[in-house]
């Protein structure tokens, strides 16, 4: 475990998956967890976080959204004083030949991925520039960032967006003592990812060296160690966890 006592963590598309993950292995970790999302199902995570005798609050936030994200950011600092973790987890991943790709595709994915990515830490930064402290880490993938996937032309360029989005900001940061760092997970089973076909799951197992699918904790503990004083000399980092599917 990693002692994030007292820190106050927000985690963007929390309501479900990999972000419902790290919001309830944050608050295991002591951490103030705000959940925000689109869906509603932010209230319920905030809820267990209570109930793992965790604080925090939901809030909704379409990551879209610049304003929203400023509202946010002002709404945990008006309450509790100071932002330390921001985890920039909201993504969507709707598969599509480039060949059939409309514009509408191509923008709302980007759009989403990698604006909601800047929207939110645009409007976290200050806060965590005053404070001389902070840890923003965000959620990539192998896809884009590490190997290519076939159906994914505009969330593999999103994702590799966020790695040097992220490599260029922990330049920027971090003479006021922020961390900037990125995961790329690989086949991960969140209800997001549900959406292949049994054959499909098998097939892609058994792609992966260590034959099975990662667990939105295994996300969770390296954006644990990430956020914890353990990890403080670490910026600009890639870590990919994907049971070795990307090494093959
Ligand atoms: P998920 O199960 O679909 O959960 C993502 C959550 O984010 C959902 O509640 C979703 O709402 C929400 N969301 C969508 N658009 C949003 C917006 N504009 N603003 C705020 N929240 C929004 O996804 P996941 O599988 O946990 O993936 C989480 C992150 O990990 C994503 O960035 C994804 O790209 C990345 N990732 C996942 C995998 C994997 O195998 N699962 C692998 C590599 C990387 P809706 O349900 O309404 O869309």
């Amino acid at each position: 475990m990693a002692n994030l006592s007292g820190k106050v963590a927000i985690v963007t598309g929390a309501g479900q998956g990999i972000g419902r993950g790290i919001a309830l292995r944050l608050a295991r970790d002591g951490a103030i967890v705000v959940a925000t999302d689109i869906t509603g199902k932010e209230n319920e995570v905030a809820e267990e976080v209570r109930k793992l005798g965790g604080q925090g609050m939901a809030l909704r936030l379409d990551v879209t959204d610049g304003k929203m994200a400023e509202e946010v950011a002002r709404t945990v600092f008006d309450k509790y004083g100071h932002i330390d973790i921001l985890v920039n987890n909201a993504g969507i991943y709707p598969f599509k030949p480039f060949m059939e790709m409309t514009f509408n595709d191509w923008y709302r994915v980007i759009n989403v991925n990698l604006n909601g990515v800047f929207n939110v830490t645009r409007a976290v930064v200050p806060y965590m520039v005053k404070q001389k402290n902070g840890r923003i880490i965000n959620i990539a993938s192998i896809a884009g960032a590490v190997m290519g996937f076939m159906g994914l032309t505009h969330y593999s360029a999103s994702k590799a967006g966020i790695v040097g989005f992220t490599r260029a900001l922990a330049l920027e940061l971090a003479r006021y003592g922020i961390t900037v760092n990125a995961i790329a997970p690989g086949a991960i089973n969140t209800p997001g990812a549900a959406t292949g076909s049994e054959e499909q799951v098998r097939m892609m197992i058994n792609a992966i060296p260590m034959g099975k699918l990662g667990t939105p904790e295994d996300i969770a503990s390296a954006v644990a160690y990430l956020a914890s004083d353990e990890a403080s000399y670490i910026t600009g980092a890639l870590i990919v966890i994907d049971g070795g599917w990307s090494i093959t």
